[in-house]
């Protein structure tokens, strides 16, 4: 599904079979978490195609690898001209896109000095599918955010996600909702959330979250069309008396909740705010000049 025999890769400056290439058992990453990766979204257009918002995902490379004392061998420019030739190598235009990160051989618990870095890129439908999905406030809650960075996209972090994905999908739910350490709402377990209060919109503010690239975007979008958006602290009350809800991330787009736990949200996903601007998402990452403008 990621890559099949004739895919190519890059690894360590080299394009690689996906098969073929290698990392040692003996890698930081392997035993402690340490990465800091990407999820990246192409879009083909009238004109060919655009890597969404490419500079702001490699810079958040950067910034990640700094604040896990890792070190990223390339430019961001680079890394941009890496992720063109991985796509037109493969023959891609509309495409998820994975750069990674990694530490040598090391075992203790200094930084390592040495580092890996591949960049894979593959077909992906949007993460959750259709909207209307069904949602459970996890159990779990986020990582306390002076216990890690929330801003680093380091692999470690992701436990969290795991964990409480299969907890809300053994529970037959689709996507787990997560609150922080103070029982603020945080966000989901890959996305961002938003809530719409009648005409205007709220989500958490940063500093609990990983402040997404798409939450941006939404925001922007939704300011561009005169909606009002309330960056802020929410707790569960305010959530569960919403009017309608909403997951926003490069992976799964912006996808509409029908219900979380035994709450359902009263405003239909077609009639909502969060709909509307969905479908401005849609159309701006796939125009060929990626342009807000303000309606
Ligand atoms: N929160 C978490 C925990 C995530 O993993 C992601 C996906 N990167 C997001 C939010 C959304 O971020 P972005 O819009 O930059 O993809």
């Amino acid at each position: 599904m990621y890559y099949t025999a004739d895919s190519q890769i890059f690894v360590d400056g080299k394009w690689v079979k996906p098969a073929e290439a290698t990392v040692s058992l003996f890698s930081q990453t392997m035993h402690y978490g340490m990465s800091i990766f990407e999820g990246i979204r192409s879009y083909a257009n009238p004109d060919g195609h655009t890597i969404f918002k490419a500079k702001e995902h490699y810079e958040r490379l950067h910034e990640g690898c700094e604040l896990l004392y890792m070190k990223v061998p390339y430019t961001v420019e680079e890394l941009i001209a890496i992720n063109e030739e991985l796509l037109e190598r493969n023959g891609l235009t509309n495409a998820y896109v994975r750069p990674l990160v990694y530490s040598g051989e090391h075992m203790s618990l200094n930084p390592s000095t040495t580092f890996g870095f591949m960049m894979a890129a593959w077909e992906w439908d949007k993460y959750h599918g259709n909207n209307g999905i069904r949602v459970m406030t996890s159990s779990f809650e986020r990582p306390n955010p002076k216990s890690i960075h929330m801003r680093a996209k380091a692999g470690g972090h992701y436990v969290n996600s795991v964990i409480s994905t299969r907890e809300a999908k053994l529970k037959g739910f689709d996507e787990a909702l997560l609150y922080d350490h103070d029982r603020y709402l945080a966000e989901a377990s890959s996305a961002n959330v938003f809530l719409q209060k009648g005409d205007m919109l709220v989500t958490p503010q940063v500093g609990n979250i990983l402040p997404g690239i798409t939450r941006a975007t939404i925001i922007e979008l939704a300011r561009s069309q005169g909606i009002e958006v309330i960056e802020t602290r929410l707790r569960e009350e305010d959530v569960k008396s919403a009017d309608s809800m909403f997951f926003v991330g490069t992976a799964a787009e912006v996808v509409g909740v029908s219900l979380l736990d035994e709450y359902e949200f009263p405003v239909k996903w077609e009639n909502s705010i969060g709909a509307k601007l969905g479908a401005a998402y849609s159309k701006l990452v796939r125009s060929s000049d990626q342009r807000i403008v303000a309606v």
